[in-house]
């Protein structure tokens, strides 16, 4: 998505070989407008698939997963990162480490949102580890629902991330895939196979 991969290139900080911020435009002030484009591209490339329901994890995946949730016409359920006093009723849960925090932490969503009957598609800012998407898809087999696909926004291809999800027969489709980052200088990767 050549609009996102341009402001990756101007605004993105790069804090590290590994770690990207994008707090003026993603992660912390959103750009309202291009989040409902990248929810725009996602219908695109994962519109024709019989989704109903599209999961990512509170708390940077969530705008990400309701602009996709909104062009796709269907609702979106953001995991709760620890069970929440409101979440007294049976959930799905699976552990999950922190690349960005480095901790360990549990994330969970309620029985009653997801089960058996649904077709998924899993949204998230970063592709990095693959640790909190591994979370998820935990979640959505233990539910015994179908997932569709992965859509992620920035992929850091040069982490493990694709090849762990890959290596499990599972789709994935980042707008912006990252080979490598120095201060300066990003090199995207262009090719994009869903
Ligand atoms: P993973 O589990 O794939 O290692 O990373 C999952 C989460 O860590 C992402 O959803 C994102 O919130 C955060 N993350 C990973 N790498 C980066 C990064 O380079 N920059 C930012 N801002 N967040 C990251």
């Amino acid at each position: 998505m050549k609009v996102l991969q341009e402001r990756i290139r101007q605004e993105g900080l790069i804090l590290s070989d590994t770690v990207l911020k994008v707090d003026s435009f993603l992660n912390h002030q959103v750009d309202t407008e291009l989040a409902l484009q990248i929810g725009q591209e996602f219908k695109r490339v994962f519109g024709h698939l019989p989704i109903n329901k599209i999961i990512t994890i509170e708390a940077s995946g969530i705008q990400f997963a309701m602009a996709a949730a909104i062009a796709l016409g269907v609702p979106f359920i953001y995991a709760k990162k620890k069970k929440a006093v409101t979440l007294s009723e049976a959930v799905y849960s699976a552990p999950v480490h922190s690349f960005t925090r480095q901790e360990e932490y549990l994330i969970s969503i309620s029985q009653k949102y997801l089960g058996s009957g649904d077709k998924v598609l899993i949204v998230d800012d970063f592709l990095a580890t693959g640790a909190a998407l591994i979370g998820l898809v935990d979640i959505v087999n233990e539910a015994g629902a179908e997932l569709l696909g992965v859509g992620c926004v920035i992929e850091k291809s040069f982490q493990e991330g694709r090849s762990l999800l890959e290596k499990r027969g599972i789709p994935v489709y980042s707008l912006a895939r990252i080979a490598s980052m120095a201060p300066g200088e990003v090199h995207f990767i262009d090719n994009n196979p869903a």
